[in-house]
């Protein structure tokens, strides 16, 4: 019979669970009990690092036994069928009090679902954000764990001296409950789909507006790195320009095949966002912009369909590179306001308290949105934690007065020379469309009228209004 001596488990022992267990091992006072389906894995790590001082289980039966109670397992699987099979596993063995952990990329629906189901058993179930990636695994993720105040009592000091640190603060939080963790992780992902997608459009624009080399533009991109757009993002964006490829000789960026792929949490980001009613453009224009690319078939039928003869007409280089630069934060900021958006109207839905300015700190460090600018996403909550939309905060609103002409700007010379800007033009669109006293929304409301009896409110009194229009039937 195994002993009972970790004080924590893994279960999944592929690229995110090895090196989160490595992680757990690395910390003071853990001692970590790891398993994986297939053996083999889980044989390769125990070689590979000795130093862990792992306890290898090749059965569910053998893993709960070399764990001490209340035992606690982190699940590393694939999302779906694979986390249900490996709950149903540990349920089997574990007792009332235990805490399973879900650190997968699961659908916040499906956690809420397991929350209340194992929770029947008296087991605890925690499911909980991972971001950052194998690296951040290994040396210390962004972690947004959901779940009972009561799991978070004993995964706090765990997960705390694992998790990445950021301004002497470490980036975990208890979001808040059942499928809080993995909902706040979802739109962390919608949101790097944005923010990815903006930094795409800043660089083609720079590329053929000016005939800067990638290398060049790297310069450009280490430049903006220096000042409020310091950011993770920002930064490789330079290493990936300046990598040249290998074989031949040419810019790597201009070697990778043109279609972008996606795991599916920006469309889970934007269906989400559809059922709530929160309109989060720039995530979504940043999903169908990767679509778009992966259809070869299409675009190659309609590469003839016509277009402006002019391309871009740039006489002053650095005065556009700095536009750009504008319009790339000002389209950021309302990407990140759309996203918090999103994460208070799932709040009000499913009945979380999410204290936003704490989401916007635990993604300071560790994660791939990892930026300066978080901290100005906190300020803004902590000075007004019911603001009902976050680039009305003072901070934000100077950065778009002093934005939005150049941003205006851009989206009308990319539009003029036919060049696809989408996170940059619905983004200006948005925010027009915040910022308008009248929306054509009440023509709308006369068309559903008309044709559906659909009714309507007017400006100038209360009540519920029908017209019988010289059209109805
Ligand atoms: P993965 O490729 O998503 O999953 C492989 C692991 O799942 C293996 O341990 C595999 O076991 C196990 N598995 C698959 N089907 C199973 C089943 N029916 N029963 C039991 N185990 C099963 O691994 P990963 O990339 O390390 O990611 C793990 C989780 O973290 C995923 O949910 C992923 O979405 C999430 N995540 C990944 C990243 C990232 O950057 N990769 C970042 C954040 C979160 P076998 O070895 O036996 O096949």
């Amino acid at each position: 019979m195994t002993e009972a001596a970790a004080n924590i488990g893994v279960v999944g022992l592929a690229v995110m669970g090895s090196n989160l267990a490595r992680n757990l091992a690395s910390r003071e006072g853990n001692t970590v009990a790891v398993h994986n389906r297939s053996r083999s894995k889980t044989d390769e790590l125990v070689a590979d690092h000795p130093e862990a001082g792992f306890i290898p289980s090749f059965s569910y039966e053998e893993f709960a036994a070399s764990l001490t109670v209340p035992r606690t397992a982190v699940i590393m699987v694939k999302a779906g069928r694979a986390t249900d099979a490996v709950i149903d596993a540990l349920v089997e063995v574990f007792e009332p009090g235990d805490i399973i952990v879900d650190g997968g990329n699961s659908l916040f629906t499906d956690t809420i679902r397991r929350e209340k189901a194992v929770r029947e058993t008296g087991i605890n179930f925690v499911g909980m954000g991972v971001s950052g990636g194998e690296e951040g695994a290994l040396l210390g993720p962004s972690l947004m764990p959901g779940g009972s105040d009561a799991s978070w009592v004993t995964l706090g000091p765990i997960l705390k001296s694992i998790a990445a640190v950021a301004e002497g603060e470490p980036c975990v939080t208890h979001v808040g409950h059942d499928g809080a963790g993995h909902f706040v992780k979802m739109v962390h992902n919608g949101i790097e789909y944005a923010d990815m997608q903006l930094i795409a459009e800043a660089y083609d624009l720079i590329r053929r507006g000016t005939g800067k080399t990638p290398a060049e533009i790297a310069d450009v991109f280490a430049e903006w790195n220096t000042g409020e757009l310091e950011s993770y993002l920002i930064e490789i964006t330079a290493e990936v320009l300046r990598q040249v490829d290998a074989e031949t000789g040419e810019p790597l960026v201009d070697v990778i095949l043109d279609q972008a792929g996606a795991k599916g949490t920006g469309a889970w980001t934007v269906q989400t966002a559809l059922s709530l009613g929160v309109p989060v453009s720039g995530i979504a224009e940043a999903t169908f912009a990767r679509s778009l690319s992966s259809h070869p078939e299409q675009r190659a039928v309609s590469r003839d369909l016509p277009g402006p003869v002019e391309g871009l007409n740039v006489e002053d280089a650095d005065a556009f590179i700095e536009q750009v630069r504008l319009a790339l934060y000002a389209s950021k900021i309302v990407a990140y306001s759309q996203g918090f958006d999103e994460i208070r109207a799932g709040a009000a839905e499913y009945g979380w308290t999410i204290d936003l300015g704490a989401v916007s700190k635990i993604w300071r460090g560790g994660c791939i949105i990892r930026a300066q600018f978080l901290n100005r996403i906190a300020d803004a909550y902590d000075a007004e934690p019911g603001l009902p939309v976050l680039l009305t905060a003072p901070y934000f609103v100077e950065a778009l007065g002093r934005a939005q002409e150049a941003w205006r700007a851009i989206v009308q010379q990319s539009a003029a020379a036919g060049i696809p800007a989408p996170a940059f033009s619905s983004s200006l669109a948005y925010y027009d469309g915040l910022r308008a006293e009248r929306l054509p929304a009440a023509l709308i409301q006369g068309q559903r009228d008309f044709f559906g009896a659909h009714t309507y409110k007017r400006i100038d009194k209360d009540g519920t209004f029908h017209t019988l229009w010289s059209g109805d039937r």
